[in-house]
């Protein structure tokens, strides 16, 4: 299992390699979002209750990072998207997988991964079902690694053993480096998967945080906050029953952060991030 998975990393290192001098060939990509060829696009979709992270690198390769809880509004076609690289499960709750099995029906996908747990759900059963239909895709574990897209890098952080904990605190977690831009992404973490990562020390000073579980009481801890330091906090919410995003969670973002966004209250949120830190913020449209 480890033998192939390594391959499987290094086909992924190879294939992403091959395809960077391909886009840049194609030096005037066309988008919506007016793509900066020099920055990564990070965009927190507007899906609602529920996530779903569309990362695009200067080189061209895309990343996405859940799926919504439905078909993504107006898919991905205001981002000039022609397939997915990478398409990541950050666990198995609907609110984060419902959308994938319409992406994938409509974008070739490369690489799929996800923490390797499992659901009971009608909505977990038929991805697993796409997944298996789809024999083009490659399945990655999330394990501690790095994946290098063209200029940029994903690492995905250690997950606490499987069955030691509830599907939340497995989400994968992930860091994504730009230069000094460095976005971090973590599903539904709560206190003790957060905590997990602050004594592993993967925690590193970043631009922007994805507010864990949508800005839940649990998905922030001072520790975890205090090692982060985010510049920028966006909160994907839409209308829920839990209450969304609570009231201390925004007061610890808003005591931290310079800048604090809620894809129910901005619609999607886009960060243009430079690999000298720099960044822009553009909020709004589809
Ligand atoms: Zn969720």
């Amino acid at each position: 299992m480890k033998i192939s998975q390594r391959w499987h990393w290094k086909a992924f290192w190879l294939s992403l390699i091959l395809i960077v001098p391909l886009h840049c060939v194609d030096a005037d990509p066309v988008s919506v979002q007016e793509i900066d060829s020099e920055a990564i696009q990070i965009t927190f979709l507007n899906v609602g209750q529920g996530d779903a992270v569309l990362i695009r690198t200067p080189e061209g390769p895309t990343v996405l990072i859940d799926a919504g809880p439905d078909e993504l509004p107006n898919g991905l076609s205001n981002f000039d998207v022609e397939q997915v690289d990478l398409l990541v499960a950050s666990h198995p709750h609907a609110d984060h997988i419902g959308g994938m099995v319409s992406v994938m029906n409509t974008y070739p996908v490369r690489f799929y991964m996800d923490s390797g747990d499992t659901h009971t759900t009608v909505t977990y059963r038929e991805l697993i079902q796409t997944l298996q239909q789809r024999t083009s895709i490659t399945y990655l574990i999330a394990e501690p690694r790095t994946i290098q897209l063209g200029g940029a890098e994903i690492q995905v952080l250690p997950l606490l053993p499987a069955g030691s904990t509830d599907l939340n605190n497995r989400s994968v977690g992930l860091v994504v480096r730009y230069g000094s831009f460095v976005a971090f992404l973590s599903g539904d973490s709560e206190i003790e998967e957060l905590t997990y990562w602050v004594q592993q020390q993967v925690v590193p000073d970043v631009t922007v945080l994805k507010a864990p579980h949508h800005g839940s009481s649990n998905g922030f801890t001072r520790e975890f906050l205090e090692r982060a330091q985010p510049e920028v906090v966006v909160i994907s919410v839409g209308a829920n029953r839990y209450g969304h995003p609570h009231a201390e969670a925004v007061q610890a973002y808003e005591a931290v952060s310079q800048t604090l966004l809620t894809t129910r209250e901005h619609g999607p949120v886009t960060i243009l991030g430079y690999a000298d830190g720099r960044y822009e913020i553009r909020t709004g449209g589809a």
